[in-house]
This record gives C-alpha cells, structure tokens and sequence, in this order.
C-alpha cells in the first residue's frame, strides 16, 4: 500500500481566525435565540393551569372556584370546559393572597443570598435561576445579581450578554464609582416577581477597576462595593440572590461580603469535593486577612451545602456523599437536587425545570426534578424568615 506522499501543510490558527470564529459563534446565538423565542425573540414565562394555581395557594379546586366566583382575584381564561388558564403575574397574584408563609415584616430589608463555589459548572447559575423563581411562585419579590461576566444567568432570562448587554447595564458602573446605588442596572424580567441585574464580558473591567481605586484611596473597601450599592434597594425587595462567576474574583468577595446567606452547590463527586476544599480555605484566608485589618466583621446567618446533579446510578457518589456530610455536617441541606434531563432539556432551550409548563419526557422524572428544587426553596425561605424573625 503506498502512502500518500502529500504531506498537508502545517496549518496555524491566526487572530484573524479566531476573531471569525468568534462572529460565527455569537451570530449562532443570535439565530438560535431569535429561532427559540420567536415570535418575539423574547423569553415568555409558563402558563398555569388551574390545579397548579391552586397548588402554589395551598387551596382546593373548590376554594379556587369560589375565589373566582367573588371576582377580587383575576379569572384566567377558560381554555374548555375542564380547564383554565392563568398567567405567571395572575398566578402570582393570587400566591400573594394565599401563599405567602410569613411577609417581610414592616421595616425589614431583603435577605441577600450568594451562590458561590469556585468550581465551574456545579450547577451555581441553575440554583440561583432556580432559587428566585421558586421564592417567587412562594410569594417573594425578588432581585436576582449576575456577577459572572460570561452572564450565563442572564443568558438563562432570554437576555444575551455579548449583544445585549453593555458595560453600563451591568454593575462595571458601581465598581467604578460612577454610581454610588445598583439601581441604574435594575431591569424587568420576564418573570413576574423577579428583577435582574445582568452582566456582560464588559464586567471583567471590575477585576481591574476595585483594586486601582483601592491603590489610589486607602480608605476604600473594595470589598464593601456591591454591598454598599444594595442598600438603596433593599427596602424594596424580600429576597437578593446573586450568583457568582467560577473564581475568586474580586466581584465574588464583593458577593459574599453582600450576603447573609451563602448557598454552595457541590455535586457528590471527588473532584468537586477537592475543588470545593480550596474554595472553604481561599475565602476563609482572604476573609480571615479583611478582618485581622480591623475594617471588617463579617458575619453569615445561613450556609447552605447544596448536594446538586447528584447522579443516582453512580455508586461513588454515594463514598463522596459521606465525604461531604462528615465534612460539611449540619451546612448540608437535607434534600439532594438529582442530575436530570429535565434540567439539562431545558437548559439546552436557556431555561429551567420552572420554566416548562408541559413536559414532554414522563411525568415521573419531571415530578421529581421539580419537587427537588420546590424543597430547596422552602429550606431557603425558612432561612429567610429566620433572618426576619431574629434580626442581627
Ligand atoms: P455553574 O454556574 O456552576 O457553572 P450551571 O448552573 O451553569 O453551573 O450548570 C452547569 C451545567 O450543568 C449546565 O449545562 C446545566 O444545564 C447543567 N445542570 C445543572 N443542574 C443540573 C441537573 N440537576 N441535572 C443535570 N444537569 C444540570
Ligand atoms: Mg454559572
């Protein structure tokens, strides 16, 4: 057999290249999001049926009847003569007549939540996404804070963060000390109930911007950035949740340093356990210096340890389970977010096991994805009402 004795020639990638390959990729998203969300290239929150609606109020179908019947709540629209149908903002006005476990009390400011881990792909932005739109369905206003400048969180609300995003829409501004409040960069979302801060590649900047206003002012706190911006706008929301980019940044100390809660979602495998250890030591180092400065005291109400994409069939997650509970004891929540293809289905359509009114897979599996997370979100807004109840 003879071998060809053309040798292909060496091939180098250039900028150029990658620079194309780059206009390829975001013209891609574009298509693909205007492809998904069309008619109007906007992501449309999920219709509620009338068993739901009155599942989230905790009341029978009866009781809803009747509540229609009075006429002070909104009807929906009969679809036939079994069925009807609300919207997300109608739903949620009746979630707020029945279901809300215990309001914030008068004069009591929002619980700033932080999902952190330093580890990429653990499931941070699917919790925070998860999170604010289960405390909404409970009732709660929400503010939701994406700090990741790859904006996989406002991604997930049907916002691009490379086309649709500038540096000023997110919170580069804040960090620069252009604005003193968050409240530039608050946008309506498509779900009823839940703001977002969004972010965008531009946001790297922070990473360069905190520490040279900190080398110019000595009595800057860098770390007390986010925080300080928040305050403005706590009065106006019960819950913040901010989510986190894979590292830390100096936007990650600034959302922990924000929060009062910190959720850290670790799935049972040994490398994300091992990873998970430089996370617990990196932040305690740097936290532990701020202090021994004397210029912070930093306290959490709540940590919580979230077991997630937890792989049933996988006999090792169960060895990294026990790892995780010996380690980790009473910060880990006791309910298990499984590792399924409701989750990964929808996320391929940029959304979540919230986001699908009608499961096109079986019941089963939908069912148990959603009461994983359902429970997630009652633990969390236990801890809320803590916080509510014992104020510091
Ligand atoms: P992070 O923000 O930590 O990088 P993501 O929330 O973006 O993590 O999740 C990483 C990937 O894992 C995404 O593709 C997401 O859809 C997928 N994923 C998240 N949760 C689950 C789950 N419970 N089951 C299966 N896949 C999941
Ligand atoms: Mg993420």
């Amino acid at each position: 057999m003879n071998l060809p004795e053309v040798v292909p020639a060496p091939r180098v990638i250039t900028i150029a290249d990658l620079v194309d390959q780059a206009e390829r990729a975001s013209a891609f998203m574009d298509e693909l999001r205007s492809q998904m969300l069309a008619p109007t290239a906007r992501k449309a929150p999920p219709v509620l049926s009338a068993v739901q609606v009155s599942d989230l109020c905790g009341i029978d179908k009866g009781q809803l009847s009747r509540r229609i019947a009075k006429g002070d709540l909104p009807s929906g629209r009969p679809v036939n003569a079994a069925r009807r149908e609300f919207t997300l903002a109608e739903a949620r006005m009746w979630i707020r007549a029945y279901g809300v476990a215990f309001p914030r009390p008068t004069g009591a400011k929002a619980v700033t939540i932080a999902v952190g881990n330093f580890k990429g792909g653990v499931s941070k932005t699917t919790t925070a996404m998860t999170l604010a739109q289960g405390l909404s369905l409970r009732g709660y206003r929400v503010l939701v804070i994406d700090t990741d400048p790859q904006g996989s969180l406002t991604t997930l609300f049907g916002v691009l963060p490379d086309t649709e995003v500038n540096a000023g829409d997110t919170i580069q501004p804040l960090c620069a000390g252009d604005e003193r409040s968050v409240r530039y960069a608050i946008r309506a979302t498509y779900w009823d109930g839940v703001d977002l801060i969004p972010a965008s590649p531009a946001l790297f900047a922070a990473e360069f911007l905190l520490p040279a206003r900190q080398m110019r002012e000595t009595s800057f706190a860098f770390w007390d950035v986010l925080n300080q911006g928040l305050e403005d706008v706590r009065d106006e929301y019960d819950v913040v949740v901010i989510d986190t980019p894979p590292a830390l940044s100096y936007v990650t100390i600034n959302a922990f340093m924000a929060a009062e809660g910190l959720i850290v979602p670790m799935p049972p495998n040994s490398l994300d356990f091992a990873s998970s250890a430089q996370f617990w030591s990196l932040f305690s180092d740097l936290a532990a210096n701020l202090e021994h400065s004397g210029k912070v005291h930093k306290v959490f109400r709540f940590i919580h340890v979230l077991l997630s994409k937890v792989d049933m069939q996988d006999t090792a997650a169960s060895v990294v389970r026990r790892w995780i509970s010996a380690t980790y004891a009473d910060k880990v929540l006791p309910v298990e977010i499984p590792k399924t293809s409701v989750a990964s289905v929808s996320s391929a359509q940029f959304g979540t096991v919230y986001d699908i009114a009608k499961y096109a897979g079986s019941a089963k599996t939908y069912q148990r994805a959603r009461e994983a997370y359902d429970r997630v979100t009652r633990f969390v807004e236990d801890s809320i009402i803590e916080c509510w109840k014992s104020p510091l």
